[in-house]
């Protein structure tokens, strides 16, 4: 059995592709279906999940020490920062910082080794991970669109969504022009075999397909690709709009993202160098002043 499950694990990524690629719509959700159950294996009490009541959620690091593998180097070295519940955070720094990791450790996907990792003033621990990964919207880098139509697109890994909900998550993503140019609405087949989307469109469905799943913190690695002015603009109006009822914790590749973020954290080589806003960080940060003047989307 173990060896079955080590197995599929190796499939991830080519899952990723294969569903992008155009596999049946069926056979790609049947796939990540079972990596879900796969990633819930983790022992866990026993619980009920509790009532959600949808309140935003705050996050904090404290000295956080992890790294992947016995045998591999450490990748977050003593990483404190605080993400206050509500609002807009944004993680900046160069490439390989551990801007990701902070993602996939509080999904669980990883255990960190030593400090805590609060959600809500609650270890992760001691979050029945069911519960702790609902809380939790997690729009990954480059998103992949699923084989199928775009409502089946939006509506994956969301449970009993009204129409009026439907309708309101594509107006606060600005995809109400991507529905009224599709040929069949909602109902429009997209991706590989039908519709292709712009990696701004696709980033817009990503998030709204987390928002259906009422997160209480979207987690949102941007995708490093270019956008065009218009999509780089939407992108930051429902990056806004949504961080007024929800808290966002954007990984940000473009400035333009995080411009107007309420805090930014830098990090750099596994370690956080400094917080403040822009205005804050030009003045006082070195290396975030280098970043803004290259506009970032380093990777
Ligand atoms: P960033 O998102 O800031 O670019 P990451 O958190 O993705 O950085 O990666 C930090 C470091 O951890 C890098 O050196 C990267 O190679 C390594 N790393 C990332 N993911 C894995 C993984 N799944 N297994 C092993 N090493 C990893
Ligand atoms: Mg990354």
């Amino acid at each position: 059995l173990i060896a079955f499950l080590l197995y599929l694990f190796y499939l991830v990524p080519p899952i990723g592709q294969l569903v992008q690629g155009g596999v049946q719509l069926q056979q790609g959700l049947a796939a990540m279906k079972r990596i879900k159950e796969i990633e819930e294996l983790p022992a866990e009490p026993v619980s009920v999940a509790a009532p959600e009541d949808g309140r935003p959620v705050g996050v904090r690091f404290q000295d956080v020490v992890f790294r992947y593998g016995d045998d591999r180097p450490v990748v977050h070295d003593g990483v404190s920062f605080e993400v206050p519940p509500g609002g807009m955070t944004a993680l900046v720094g160069p490439s390989g910082a551990g801007k990701s990791t902070v993602f996939a450790l509080l999904e669980r996907f990883y255990e960190h080794q030593d400090g805590a990792i609060l959600v809500d003033g609650r270890d992760i621990r001691d979050w029945p991970l069911a519960e702790l990964r609902a809380a939790l919207g997690y729009v990954e880098q480059d998103a992949p669109v699923l084989a199928g139509t775009l409502r089946e697109n939006l509506l994956f890994a969301a449970e009993d969504v009204t129409e009026e909900e439907l309708h309101r998550a594509i107006a606060r993503t600005r995809l109400d022009d991507l529905v009224a140019r599709l040929p069949e609405g909602l109902e429009t087949p997209v991706g590989h075999r039908g519709v292709l989307l712009s990696g701004g469109e696709r980033q817009r469905v990503a998030i709204a397909r987390a928002l259906l799943r009422k997160p209480r913190l979207l987690l949102l690695d941007e995708a490093t690709s270019q956008l065009d002015a218009v999509n780089e603009l939407r992108l930051r109006e429902v990056i806004a709009e949504v961080a007024q009822e929800t808290t966002v914790l954007v990984i940000a590749h473009r400035l333009s993202t995080v411009t107007n973020a309420d805090r930014i954290v830098v990090m750099e080589a596994g370690g956080v160098r400094a917080v403040g806003t822009h205005d804050d960080l030009v003045g006082e940060d070195e290396l975030y002043r280098e970043l803004a003047a290259t506009q970032f989307l380093v990777g």
